[in-house]
């Protein structure tokens, strides 16, 4: 589904990432983790394109995405919840919802308002209220149902849960479980991971910009060693 090799990225002169390789297949959840500024937030912005790759290969569904345009990479079919949300302020829930909705890869079980309100009964409460008067939780409900409806095949999460309270961190992964069975494909980026060992199938460390640890949950608890020299934990 995703496959990235030896990704390179540089801010002005400042070479952010050296050689980052991670891949996911279809129906598979990884995560991306790292201590603070390591590069993942670089990494998920240059496979959306919004930091143009100086380096290596990006290849989504066959599409390679190196060198595309943003909106084209979204259009392929990867849908993003941005760090920090970034909900429109001035849109209600609804409009938040419908403004980028779209099925034109033709998802055979689309995603639509009915769905991700069963999902999240909450935004259905909070329907008319405008982006910027809804709590972290239920803004972060809100992006993760606006990617939803632009019927992604890959979904990525760039800090899932961050700033949130425990009980609404619990909506939030209790969600991506339900979405994982859809057959969904997600990338996230998080730091509790507790949690994220439950949900993902692989995991891909990087440090100072470069990919140094990849493997599955179970490797990942059992490599103390990697987990403190990589995460802190
Ligand atoms: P965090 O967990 O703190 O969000 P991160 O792993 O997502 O960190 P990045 O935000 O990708 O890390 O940052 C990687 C490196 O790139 C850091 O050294 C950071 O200072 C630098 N960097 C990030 N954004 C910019 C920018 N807009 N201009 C210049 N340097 C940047």
């Amino acid at each position: 589904m995703l496959d990235v090799q030896g990704l390179q990225a540089h801010y002005g002169t400042s070479q952010a990432l050296f050689n980052v390789n991670l891949s996911i297949g279809s129906g598979q959840v990884a995560t991306l983790l790292g201590r603070n500024g390591m590069g993942k937030t670089t990494t998920i912005n240059s496979i959306m394109g919004i930091v143009k790759p100086s380096g290596g290969s990006l290849v989504f569904d066959g599409a390679q995405l190196k060198g595309q345009a943003s909106f084209k990479i979204a259009n392929l079919g990867i849908g993003l919840v941005p760090e920090g949300r970034q909900i429109f302020p001035n849109l209600s829930v609804r409009e938040n919802l419908v403004a980028t909705a779209s099925n034109h890869l033709g998802q055979s079980t689309p995603w639509t308002l009915e769905r991700v309100f069963e999902l999240f009964p909450e935004l259905q409460t909070r329907l008319t209220s405008m982006g910027n008067l809804l709590s972290g939780g239920e803004q972060q409900m809100l992006a993760i149902g606006r990617a939803l409806m632009t019927n992604p095949k890959l979904l990525i999460l760039d800090e899932a849960t961050e700033g949130l309270a425990p009980l609404v961190r619990k909506r939030i992964w209790e969600a991506l479980d339900r979405i994982r069975q859809t057959g969904l494909s997600i990338l996230i980026v998080d730091k509790n991971l507790h949690d994220l060992v439950r949900l993902a199938d692989r995991h891909f460390i990087i440090q100072r910009g470069e990919t140094v640890w990849s493997g599955t949950s179970g490797e990942l608890m059992a490599d103390e060693a990697a987990r403190g020299t990589y995460l802190g934990l």
